[in-house]
């Protein structure tokens, strides 16, 4: 009972949230988690910790958990989730949505003083795209609505999921209420406000993708200096989409996906890039070769095509720098020799043999195995931000996941399932797509299977869709030659999911919704 009380006080309460952070920057002896480990509040479940934690041992079953239906998200939106296949006692994967307004400009809660926190909308989310225009009309006068999604993937540890669950959006919020009134000047093209940028050419996918990405720095700056504090072990990726004044924005840091399913026979289109190490070469090559000191002598800032031996010594060999895009002939000499930088491909590749994510928040203490060097200068915690508003549909879709679903599910396969789940036209029916991906990328059970990982015992995972593209390994090179070939194996992975209907934010503000920088209309 005390703790269920305590858990209430704790997701609700943000005053007490700042009451903290004043406490901590004083130099309190505060220790210990500072959000206990839960799942996402909008999934409304009743269960103490202890019971969450349960749960995720359960890998057998591994229910699919979701959101949207009797509890609405946001426009309607779907959620759905399930635990690893044995990995980790707990989902590592965490999630947030919530709305909120940023006051208008001139407003004794903007100018620099802190957005009331009672101006966050956990519940009570507006659903239709009646109930938004209902909304609109009983906002503050010169008011934005911002509608938030996110998605964490955490490794080595919840911490870091858990903790930018429960912060980042407080930081966006933050980024762009200070921007409030130039995004307000930009829209309405006005020059009767101060708050106009003196550069004509900055406009508003400018100023909102400069919040976001300061957002998301602010964001890992403040984990890794209440990591001691607040014991925030491990990292996570982050994955966001935000919606105001008629437009979306995704931002992605590490290896989750967001995908446009557009409507109609329109093929689906990949919004994010996978941040491997593969995909963020260039940018890790190059810390490599400006700070040397950074690898200790270790690891070579060099890519080349194959791994290399002393064999190849004065061997001429296809090789990559940290400034060129395409491959060039070099002549080995003793330092190539060294380890690698980055090694194997796509979703294999490891960073400094470490860490298979080059973006995200978290890692700070994260040493290469055996040695002194810090992965985290490598790291950066910086987002790709994609403006949606050119390509928003009323019958298109965004999906978002976690590398749970992706590592098993091409966008093909996933935008097959979303349009074949929202041609039922019912009113949940991105909860029904949201379901059906993470089913799809879970796979069903097969008893008495053979099973290529010890931690499984009598069965496997296995996918059952046709189109699925999981990479094959080797047990499958095995039964293929065997002959008794069966299923791809499904995902082990923590699986998270959002399905977001882009139709209800499909038509922008006219003129006389769109606010004046001065807030005066
Ligand atoms: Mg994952």
């Amino acid at each position: 009972m005390l703790r269920r009380l305590s858990g209430a006080i704790r997701s609700g309460l943000a005053e007490l949230d700042r009451s903290e952070d004043e406490a901590v920057e004083a130099g309190s002896s505060a220790s210990g988690p500072r959000y206990a480990y839960s799942r996402p509040d909008f999934l409304s479940l009743s269960l103490e910790p202890d019971e969450v934690t349960g749960l995720a041992g359960y890998n057998v079953s591994r229910p699919i958990l979701v959101a949207g239906d009797k509890c609405p998200l946001p426009g309607m939106s779907g959620y759905a989730e399930t635990i690893n296949g044995g990995k980790s006692q707990r989902n590592e994967d965490q999630a947030q949505a919530c709305q909120f307004w940023l006051s208008p400009p001139n407003s004794p809660a903007a100018g620099g003083q802190e957005p009331r926190p009672d101006a966050i909308m956990y519940s009570n989310f507006i659903c239709t795209f009646e109930d938004c225009r209902a909304a609109e009309a009983a906002r503050p006068v010169g008011s934005t609505l911002v509608t938030y999604f996110a998605l964490f993937d955490g490794h080595a540890g919840d911490g870091a999921s858990t903790y930018a669950r429960h912060r980042l959006h407080l930081h966006i919020r933050d980024r762009l209420q200070q921007m409030h009134p130039f995004l307000l000047s930009a829209l309405s093209g006005s020059n009767s406000t101060t708050a106009k940028a003196e550069n004509s050419s900055i406009g508003v996918d400018d100023l909102v993708t400069g919040a976001l990405e300061n957002a998301f720095i602010t964001m890992d700056q403040e984990i890794g200096k209440n990591r001691v504090a607040h014991k925030i072990k491990g990292g996570c990726t982050a994955l966001v989409t935000v919606f105001l004044l008629g437009r979306a924005y995704v931002a992605s840091a590490g290896d989750s996906r967001a995908v446009l399913c557009r409507g109609g026979q329109a093929p689906g289109r990949q919004l994010t890039e996978d941040q491997t190490p593969y995909n963020d070469r260039q940018r890790l090559q190059t810390i490599a070769a400006n700070h040397p000191r950074l690898a200790q002598g270790e690891f070579s800032p060099l890519q080349f095509a194959k791994r290399l031996g002393r064999r190849d010594l004065g061997r001429r060999v296809l090789c990559r720098s940290a400034f060129v895009q395409g491959w060039f002939l070099k002549t080995v000499s003793e330092e190539d020799l060294l380890f690698p930088l980055i090694t194997g491909d796509s979703k294999k590749s490891r960073l400094l043999a470490t860490i298979g994510v080059a973006r995200g928040f978290g890692d700070h203490d994260l040493l290469v195995s055996d040695s002194s060097i810090a992965v985290k200068p490598f790291l950066s915690c910086v987002p790709q931000v994609v403006p949606l508003h050119d390509c928003i549909g009323a019958d298109d879709f965004v999906v978002m996941a976690t590398d749970g679903l992706w590592d098993v599910l091409s966008n093909e396969a996933a935008d097959a399932v979303v349009k074949d789940a929202v041609s039922q036209s019912t009113s949940n029916r991105c909860v029904i797509a949201a379901q059906a991906l993470v089913g799809a990328a879970r796979g069903t059970w097969q008893r008495g299977s053979q099973t290529p990982d010890s931690r499984q015992s009598g069965g496997f995972w296995r996918l059952t869709i046709s189109d699925a593209t999981a990479a094959p390994d080797d047990s499958q090179a095995k039964e293929a030659a065997n002959g008794t070939a069966k299923e791809p194996p499904a995902s082990l992975d923590d699986i998270s999911c959002f399905v977001i209907p882009l139709g209800w934010l499909s038509k922008p503000p006219t003129p006389a919704e769109v606010p004046s920088a001065d807030g005066d209309n």
